[in-house]
């Protein structure tokens, strides 16, 4: 079971190393991602994975204001999240510039959690809508990558407090199941008292959480009950 977790711009690079001392308290096994502020990137050895939740795809370079693969290098980080939504709709982020943080970033042997997801109009269109939707994101990338990892995230869903019903959840994983054998994520909303839920569905093999990831003593509460599940046949 994967958990991960997204700061977005928040936390301080302090703040991240007082966290990561409190979650490796608790966490036991692999599977744990967290993605902090490029601001508070840092070496870490322990079980939790430290990624980036960007970067230019470039060694280095005159790209100002981005982050590069020397930058990343440093403290030895080897995992990236692609294509967040919220990537794509504020920062401009097309399909194709994926595309080419996806290839430059698989071509240096990176884990890649890429994300997809559809708009409300969408859902509301209809399931065939939103599968359409879902390929043709996914099309632009290499779904065979042996490090990849795909986050289906509505978008709708992210930081709404609304989630799929979990029938949806599992008729879009079970869709994306036949596009890649990658590990398939949830995001969106995923918080304490819904994630036994959504972990048990088939065909969800972990969680990408934003909000309720910021305080390490819930994010580490989400890790325990994550793997604490069975799972539905
Ligand atoms: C996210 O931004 O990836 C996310 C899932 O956010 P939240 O959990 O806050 O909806």
């Amino acid at each position: 079971m994967i958990v991960a977790a997204n700061f977005k711009s928040n936390l301080t690079r302090e703040a991240t190393t007082t966290y990561l001392a409190t979650l490796e308290e608790s966490v036991d096994g692999e599977g744990v991602f967290v993605f902090p502020p490029s601001t508070a990137l840092q070496s870490h050895s322990g079980r939790v994975t430290l990624g980036t939740q960007n970067a230019y795809p470039a060694q280095n370079g005159a790209f100002t204001g981005e982050i590069a693969l020397d930058q990343l290098d440093e403290f030895g980080i080897k995992t990236i999240l692609i294509g967040h939504s919220e990537r794509r709709e504020i920062l401009g982020e097309s399909d194709e510039m994926l595309k080419s943080k996806f290839e430059f970033f698989a071509t240096k042997g990176f884990k890649i959690i890429y994300c997809i997801g559809e708009s409300l109009a969408l859902r509301e269109s209809g399931f065939e809508a939103v599968k359409e939707h879902l390929t043709h994101q996914l099309s632009f990338i290499d779904a065979s990558y042996k490090d990849l990892i795909i986050a289906y995230e509505p978008i709708w869903a992210i930081g709404s407090g609304l989630i799929p019903s979990l029938e949806q959840i599992k008729q879009t994983h079970s869709s994306l199941r036949s596009l890649s054998d990658a590990p398939l994520l949830y995001g969106g909303s995923v918080k304490e008292e819904n994630i036994a839920d959504i972990v048990s569905i088939y065909g969800v093999d972990g969680v990408l959480v934003g909000g309720a990831s910021l305080d390490a003593r819930v994010f580490s509460n989400l890790c325990r009950i994550a793997k604490n599940i069975n799972k539905e046949s």
